[in-house]
């Protein structure tokens, strides 16, 4: 029973921080959104996040897979 409770907990606070922080930094330019070559003074953009700086975490990726196969099935109706 506690760790049903526990891991419930667990789920709740991951839950509650993806809704209050659905974003991490980026791994690729650690949140800069740019990164400097390491050969030439130049600033690129990254790439990989669009030059936010941000990624979407996996919480959010999840709760968006979610909404698009509710969407699917209440239009399929
Ligand atoms: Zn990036």
């Amino acid at each position: 029973m506690f760790l049903i409770i526990a891991l419930l907990v667990v789920t709740l606070g991951y839950v509650a921080s993806c809704v209050v922080w659905p974003f991490k930094a980026c791994r690729t330019c650690k949140g800069e959104g740019k990164f400097r070559s390491p050969f030439i003074r130049a600033v690129r953009l990254c790439g990989v996040c669009g030059s936010t700086g941000l990624r979407p975490r996996a919480g959010l990726k999840v709760w968006n897979a979610y909404r698009r196969l509710h969407h699917k099935n209440r239009r399929n109706r």
